[in-house]
This record gives structure tokens, C-alpha cells and sequence, in this order.
């Protein structure tokens, strides 16, 4: 089940960053060796009554001229209504009602979403509690007072978030549909891929019914399967300059992999991999999802017999901390291998499913542990009881070992090279949980 999304929305200076980093506090995942992705802080994981769910904050550079402002928070309005589950809409007491305010409300309310109406700065509540109930005029229900900066009234706000996150069981039968998410970064073919799609014979397109957030999704059907596209109404949708900036690019990415079961993170051709590409690739990496990099413009570059072998060559050096992504080169413009891109789908999304039985598991362990002794600290060993495999995607082990301190990093890696070896475990990431046997 993937979490569910908070976006906050506001004008600059109502104090969007100011409860962003209250509410995610230290507990920005940071994962060691994927480069910058979490450093920026435009999503963090809160959890709330043992609820957790990904916030981003929209807010970003700030423009200078109230009609840039409406525009821009009209356009991070517009992510926030594609991607969140939950609108946390942020005003400021001190600056009162503005009118910017009301016509992002208004596109708020028509939106249907969850929207949570914040009034922020009430650092005392007796001297602002008037000024507080002038924001009933937007019309989207109660305002929550809170101090962004004291710590106040956080919790009552929480409660309410949490309350319209979506039933745990209400995706239904679609759960078993595999969700792709195709991203990069603006300008590489996504939208064209998309469109591409859409347009192919072979591919039946149906709009999904149901729950809010379907409406940005697209079921295709290739061959007899099934597959949802995540989040294409942002890609179908004529583009706006706004949405070509990074932080939006990221927000998107965000969101879509979190509800991805396979990642698509396209690359372009033409200009080979980019330290961009690896942090968005890093956002799949780091959620455990499985990953395809479709190199594209592939008709747009002049080739001989070492041009694929030099890409991936390339790929596999900048994007060294997911050796097991698939690599599939396409032209979204030609349709130029989109049947393998879908070859390839379909066996990450079986690998990410594959189970291991424990016999097998430990058999692998044994003659692995003969090959290479388990390191050893201060005279004392590292002994490895067995494993076993306790979830698919992504497929995760738990080995119990003797004492947790002496796994080390690189043994374990060793030993899902092994496992590796043995399976196709191709375009998914392995997760492994060392505990000490009790
Ligand atoms: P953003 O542009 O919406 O991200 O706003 P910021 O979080 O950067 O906050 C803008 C200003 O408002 C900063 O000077 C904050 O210190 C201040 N601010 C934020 N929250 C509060 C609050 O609860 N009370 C007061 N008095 N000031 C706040
Ligand atoms: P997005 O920002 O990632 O959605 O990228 P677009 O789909 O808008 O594509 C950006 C530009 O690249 C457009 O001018 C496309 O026509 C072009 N483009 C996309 N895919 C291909 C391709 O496979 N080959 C070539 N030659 N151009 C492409």
C-alpha cells in the first residue's frame, strides 16, 4: 500500500517552509549511497498516530509581482490537486485575507480534494481569534489556528489530515494491476512516450472510475495484460514553462514513485546520463521499486557497433548504487523498441514478486559462507544462522546472525550477489534485515 500524499499550499511568506520542517523534523530519510535526492528538502515522511504519510511542500522560488504570485500558486495548486491525497492550505493571520487566497480556494474547492484550511502566525490565540474567523469567507470549512514557529495547534490540524487519508483497502481490485510511473527529467520524452502510448493500435486505453486520484491515471492494455500508467494528466495536459522547473519536476517524481510498482526513469540519448538522472533515479531506488532506465531519442543519435555498450557503460557508472536496473534504449517519437520496453515491465514486475523458498535460500547461504569466510572483529566471528525471505516488493530477507554488529555492509552484499546470481532478480532492488537470533 503506498502512502498517502500532503502537499502544502500557500503564498510566499505565510510560513510554508516553517511547518514543512516542524512537521518533518529529523526524520528526512537520508539513504547513504544515493546521491542528493533527500538533501533537498521538498518531501519529507511524517508519521502521525501511527499513520505515515510523504509531504511536500510546493512553495519555491518566490516571485516578485502579485500576478506572478497568483500564477505560480495557481500552478502549485494544480500539483498538489493532481498528486496529494490531503491539501494542507496555508494562510497568515498577520497578512490577512487576500485575494489571491480566494481564487486558489476556489480552485481548491472545485478540486474535490481533501483540503485542510490552516490560518498560521496565531501565536496567541486571544488576541487573533477574530482575524481568525474572517477565513470562513474562502468557503472551504473551518480554519485550523496554528503557530508554525511554536509548535501550536499542530496536533488538532494532524488529526484532521489523517482522517481523510484514503481506506487502507479501498484501491480494490486494481491493486493487482502493475502501476508504472514514467519520469526524468523535463525535456527527455515523457510526455511523447505517453503519447505514444495512447496512440498505438496495439494499446487499449480506458479511463479509471473510482477514487479521486484515478483521474491522473491510465489504464493500458497491451498484448492481453494490464498495466496503469501513474500520473499522466500532468504529461497529457499542454505544458506550462512553470511546470519545466526542477522543484516541480521533483514533486512529481516523488509522488508518482511512491505509487509506482515499476519505475520507467527515462534518459536522453542525446545527451547521455546526468547527475539529474541519477537523483531522480535515486527517489525509485531509495522507495525499493523496481526500475527500468529507457534510454531515449535513440533514432535522434548517430551510432555504430560500441555505441550501446558505451551508454550503458555510462549509465552503469553514474547510476552505480542500482547495478540491477534494466536498461532498454527506445525512440518514443519512432515506437522504436516500446515491445521490449514492455518485455521488460512485465519481468520486473514478476521479479518483484518472485519468492524464495527458505530451503533454497539456505542452501545458497551455505555454499556461499563456505566460498567466503564472514568477517570477523576483535576475535569474535560472525556466524550466520539462516535466512528467509519475509516479503516481495521488494523482496526482502531477514538473515539472523550471531551479532548484528559484525555484518558488515559488503558481506551482505556479497550475499545478495549470490542470490542474484542464482535468480533473475533484474530491475529490483533486494532489501535485507539482519537481526540477532534470539
Ligand atoms: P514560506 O515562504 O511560506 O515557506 O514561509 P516561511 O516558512 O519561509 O516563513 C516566512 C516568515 O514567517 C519567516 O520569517 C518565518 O519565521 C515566519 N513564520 C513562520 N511561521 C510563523 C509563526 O507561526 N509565527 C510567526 N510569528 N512567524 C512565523
Ligand atoms: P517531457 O518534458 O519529458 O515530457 O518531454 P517531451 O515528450 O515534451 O519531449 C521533449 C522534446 O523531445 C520534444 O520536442 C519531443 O518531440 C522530443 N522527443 C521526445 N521523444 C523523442 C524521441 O524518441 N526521438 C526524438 N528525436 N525526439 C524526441
Amino acid at each position: 500500500m503506498s502512502k498517502p500524499v500532503v502537499a502544502i499550499v500557500g503564498r510566499p511568506n505565510v510560513g510554508k517552509s516553517t511547518l514543512f520542517n516542524v512537521l518533518a523534523g529529523g526524520r528526512i530519510s537520508i539513504v547513504q549511497d544515493t546521491p542528493g535526492v533527500t538533501r533537498d528538502r521538498i518531501y519529507a515522511d511524517v508519521t502521525w498516530l501511527d499513520r505515515t504519510f510523504t509531504m511536500i511542500d510546493t512553495g519555491g522560488i518566490e516571485p516578485d509581482s502579485s500576478d506572478l504570485i497568483l500564477a505560480q500558486m495557481r500552478e502549485q495548486a494544480q500539483i498538489a490537486i493532481d498528486t496529494a491525497d490531503v491539501i494542507i492550505f496555508i494562510t497568515d493571520v498577520r497578512q490577512g485575507l487576500v485575494d489571491a487566497d480566494a481564487k486558489v480556494a476556489d480552485m481548491l474547492r472545485r478540486s474535490h480534494k481533501p483540503v485542510i484550511l490552516v490560518v498560521n502566525k496565531v501565536d496567541s490565540f486571544q488576541k487573533y481569534m477574530m482575524d481568525v474567523y474572517e477565513f470562513y469567507n474562502l468557503g472551504i470549512g473551518e480554519p485550523f489556528a496554528i503557530s508554525a514557529a511554536n509548535r501550536q495547534g499542530l496536533g488538532d490540524m494532524l488529526d484532521e489530515v489523517v482522517k481523510h487519508f484514503p481506506e487502507d483497502s479501498t484501491d480494490g481490485e486494481d491493486d493487482d494491476i502493475p502501476k508504472i510511473a514514467i519520469v526524468g527529467k523535463p525535456n527527455v520524452g515523457k510526455s511523447s512516450l505517453v503519447n505514444k502510448l495512447l496512440g498505438e493500435d496495439r494499446v487499449i486505453v480506458s479511463d479509471i472510475a473510482g477514487t479521486t486520484r484515478d483521474a491522473v491515471d491510465t489504464k493500458v492494455t497491451w498484448e492481453g495484460r494490464d498495466y496503469v500508467f501513474i500520473d499522466t494528466a500532468g504529461l497529457r495536459r499542454k505544458k506550462n514553462i512553470k511546470e519545466e522547473i526542477e522543484r516541480y519536476s521533483v514533486i512529481r517524481t516523488v509522488t508518482a514513485v511512491e505509487r509506482a510498482d515499476v519505475v520507467v526513469v527515462m534518459i536522453d540519448a542525446s545527451e547521455g546520463v546526468t547527475e539529474q538522472d541519477a537523483k531522480i533515479a535515486g527517489v525509485a531506488h531509495e522507495n525499493g521499486k523496481g526500475v527500468i532506465i529507457a534510454v531515449n531519442k535513440w533514432d535522434a543519435i548517430v551510432k555504430d557497433d560500441k555505441t550501446i555498450y558505451k551508454h550503458t557503460n555510462k549509465i552503469r557508472e553514474v547510476l552505480s548504487f542500482m547495478p540491477y536496473a534494466e536498461i532498454v534504449f527506445i525512440s518514443a517519437k519512432t515506437g522504436l523498441r516500446i515491445s521490449r520496453l514492455f518485455e521488460t515491465l512485465d519481468a520486473v514486475i514478476e521479479n518483484q514478486n518472485m519468492r524464495i523458498q527458505t530451503g533454497v535460500l539456505n542452501e545458497i547461504l551455505s555454499e556461499a559462507v563456505a566460498m567466503q569466510q564472514p568477517p570477523s572483529d576483535r576475535g569474535r566471528r560472525l556466524k550466520i544462522f539462516y535466512m528467509t525471505q519475509v516479503a516481495v516488493k521488494p523482496p526482502t530477507f531477514v538473515i539472523f546472525v550471531n551479532d548484528k554488529e559484525l555484518m558488515h555492509f559488503s558481506y551482505t552484499r556479497y550475499i545478495e550477489n549470490k542470490i542474484r546470481d542464482a535468480f533473475d532478480f533484474g530491475g529490483t532492488p533486494l532489501k535485507f534485515i539482519v537481526r540477532e537470533r534470539g
